[in-house]
């Protein structure tokens, strides 16, 4: 908490997160213009913020760490689940990715589609759908991004949609509480491997 600037944010994040691309990414994207107006003196704080429909605008330090575990590259294909403000998707898209983002709410959808053509963000499709399956019309995909927490375990047709070297990031609850998996598609199949504890809006 407490940065004041973009600049501010990238230099707190910087103690934490090592990958400069991703850093970069943080900074080229005004997450001040994903924010509801009334707390656009709050966007740069390394803080989860309450946006439309009950749902939150996920906390830059892991936005930051979820895009470096996924090691985004340029051009790669990447699932954007739980669109929210976009904000998320805008910073995959920074990394160079092409972005399919989903949301279950057309109002969030519909605002989000809005921000994103005011701030110029190019290479995201929005797409309205339940995100625990995917989005098949474009998949396989190199990365797949989670922005809501999965009950029990990562969605299984969400793994099922992930290219041979891919990476997919989600929240899992799990006996009371919450940790990031991270889940990889080698030759041998699917590896999951249960990371830090993180706060994140349910995936419904
Ligand atoms: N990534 C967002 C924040 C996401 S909050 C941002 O950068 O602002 C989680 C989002 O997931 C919410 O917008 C919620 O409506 C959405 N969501 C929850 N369950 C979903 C589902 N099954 N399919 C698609 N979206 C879902």
């Amino acid at each position: 908490m407490g940065a004041e600037s973009m600049e501010a944010l990238v230099e707190e994040l910087r103690g934490a997160i090592a990958d400069e691309r991703v850093l970069a990414a943080i900074a080229a994207v005004p997450r001040d213009r994903f924010v509801p107006p009334a707390l656009r003196r709050h966007a740069w704080c390394d803080a989860a913020l309450p946006i439309a429909g009950g749902q939150t605008i996920s906390q830059p330090r892991v936005v930051a760490q979820m895009a470096a575990l996924l090691a985004v590259r340029e051009g790669d294909r990447v699932l954007d689940v739980g669109t929210g403000s976009g904000y998320h998707a805008a910073v995959l898209a920074a990394l160079g990715a092409r972005v399919w983002s989903i949301e279950r709410d057309p109002a969030l959808s519909a605002g989000a589609a809005r921000t994103l053509a005011a701030v110029g963000v190019d290479g995201i499709e929005l797409v309205l759908g339940d995100g625990t399956r995917g989005w098949p019309a474009a998949a396989p995909y190199d990365a797949i991004n989670v922005a809501a927490a999965a009950a029990g375990e990562v969605p299984p047709a969400l793994e099922a949609q992930l290219a041979e070297g891919g990476r997919l990031i989600a929240p899992v609850a799990r006996g009371g509480s919450e940790h990031l998996i991270l889940v990889r598609r080698g030759p041998d199949g699917l590896e999951r491997t249960p990371l830090n504890a993180v706060r994140f809006v349910p995936l419904r």
